[in-house]
């Protein structure tokens, strides 16, 4: 028999993948390093489908029909490296290496690079959706050349999720790196979303005053909205969830510091390189390695803070309402900057990634799909050039909608001492873009002042330079 796609890498993502590709009449050929697993899959799953078994790499490629198909899901870093220098000797030219592992994208643009050169096809590819996408339909994003996609784009097609018009979560992103990019963008982004969801949750109970599972109920209620969306769903799961050891809500007896594995400080450090604010997902990180500072959070914990007060019961509902705008208004904000990313990636590597399908890949199967994305997508289809998301008429009006109600969140935040860095981010990127002078003009005469490094005046184009040290007098620089 041969194969017409094969999975090395069978831990959780792998294995699901290759039954996914199973399951959906594939003959999938299987490979582990350690042997041990591939065994296991096929004892367990067999039966779903048509698998073959290889225990050396050498019969993976036999078992896979040319030009070979093969995706390697392993570890990202060394590990990736270590398996294409391990297949590579063995494929031809015009063959295809799928990586569907979370590679840092310049890894991916090197290795493209490198297998081009022999003739082989390296396809970095994101999948987004976790073990359970990754069985039932992930959200997945490639890479690599147009003619590798006339080749999987139909198999990835029929693996994918479906969004609610059937379209499925797939699209060739573009060539090399694009596919791995727009991946890292989108877990910055599943950061921000999540931030923010954490914020609105300590703002319902510590100064709406509400319990876990009533704050449960109102991300329910928000899931039936514009809110609606997978992370909205699990949030209100996690809520309502009680320990069964203590008989207490769950998220009071978790350690509560957050892990990370490095996509979205990926998706930062990417944006502080392009020179492109993604400000409200760098809040998201840094709360990350906040929470995890356990020793100097243990020091704090003695500076003061304003007394604690809740609201009474109808000042909870209104003020639960206003976090509602709050949480909408803060969601476009972080969309606008990781979309503003990828349109930066794009022009900086010569991508030409369409905004618009990467919007609609992601309404469904990825850890971040919602009903939102689908104004998105309707968004940069209206106008594919648009400069900003939050130029979009209708994000713009949604977001003149809410803003009375955000800014009194945030008042209310600060007046009781709530850490809410992801709205606050955003309300200050929002009230950024569309002030008429910023203070960068009191920075450029800083500069000019201490370094001599020049400004430009609003009434005259060239480069100008005060004498600061001297009589005061401006000279053309
Ligand atoms: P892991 O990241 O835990 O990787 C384990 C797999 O890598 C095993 O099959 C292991 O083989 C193999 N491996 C590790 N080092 C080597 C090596 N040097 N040579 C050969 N094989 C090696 O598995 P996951 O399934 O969690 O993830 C796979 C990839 O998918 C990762 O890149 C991950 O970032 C990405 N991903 C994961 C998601 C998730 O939700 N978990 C979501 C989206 C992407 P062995 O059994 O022999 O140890």
């Amino acid at each position: 028999t041969t194969a017409q796609i094969g999975v090395t890498g069978l831990a959780v993502m792998g294995r699901n993948l290759a039954r996914n590709f199973a399951r959906n009449g594939y003959t999938v050929a299987v490979h582990n390093r350690t042997v041990s697993r591939t065994q296991a899959l096929v004892e367990e799953f067999g039966h779903e489908g048509a698998f073959v078994a290889a225990e050396t790499a050498k019969e993976f490629v036999a078992a896979l029909e040319r030009p070979r198909r093969l995706v390697i899901m392993v570890k990202a870093g060394e590990p990736t490296d270590a398996v294409i220098q391990e297949f590579a000797p063995l494929l031809e030219p015009g063959d295809m290496i799928i990586d569907g592992g979370n590679a840092h994208f310049a890894d991916t643009r090197r290795r493209e690079r490198e297998l081009r050169a022999q003739g082989i096809h390296f396809v970095g590819t994101g999948i987004s959706g976790g073990e359970e996408g990754a069985l039932h339909g992930p959200s997945i994003m490639p890479g690599g050349s147009t003619e590798s996609y006339e080749s999987l784009g139909p198999m990835l097609e029929k693996i994918s999720a479906k969004a609610a018009d059937g379209a499925p979560c797939v699209t060739h992103v573009g060539p090399d790196g694009a596919g791995h990019f727009v991946k890292m963008v989108h877990n910055g982004i599943e950061y921000a979303d999540m931030q923010l969801i954490g914020e609105a949750y300590q703002l319902l109970r510590d100064v709406a005053g509400y319990s876990p599972a009533q704050i449960a109920d109102i991300f329910r209620t928000w899931n039936t909205g514009r809110l609606d969306s997978y992370l909205i769903e699990i949030t209100a799961e996690v809520l309502s969830h009680v320990d069964a050891a203590t008989g207490k809500p769950f998220v009071d007896v978790v350690v509560d510091q957050a892990e990370q594995k490095g996509t979205g400080r990926w998706t930062v450090q990417i944006a502080l390189d392009l020179g492109v604010p993604v400000s409200g997902i760098a809040e998201a990180v840094f709360a990350r390695s906040l929470s995890g500072h356990a020793g100097l959070r243990e020091a704090s914990r003695g500076l003061t803070g304003p007394k604690p007060a809740t609201l009474g019961e109808s000042e909870a509902a209104t003020f639960a309402d206003r976090v509602e705008q709050a949480l909408y208004a803060s969601k476009i904000v972080s969309y606008t900057q990781g979309f503003h990313e990828i349109a930066a990636g794009s022009e900086e590597y010569g991508w030409d990634i369409d905004l618009g399908k990467v919007a609609s890949i992601w309404r469904g199967g990825c850890i971040i799909r919602a009903a939102f994305l689908d104004r998105i997508r309707a968004a940069y289809d209206a106008r594919a050039d648009l400069p900003s998301l939050l130029s979009d008429e209708t994000f713009a009006r949604e977001i003149a909608a809410a803003q009375d109600d955000w800014r009194e969140v945030l008042v209310a935040a600060t007046r009781q001492g709530v850490p809410t860095p992801g709205f606050a981010a955003a309300l200050a990127y929002y009230d950024a873009l569309r002030a008429e002078r910023l203070p960068a003009a009191l920075t450029q005469g800083q500069r000019d002042f201490f370094g001599a490094h020049t400004y430009r005046r609003v009434d005259r184009e060239g480069s100008f330079h005060t004498m600061w040290g001297g009589d005061r007098a401006e000279v053309s620089a």
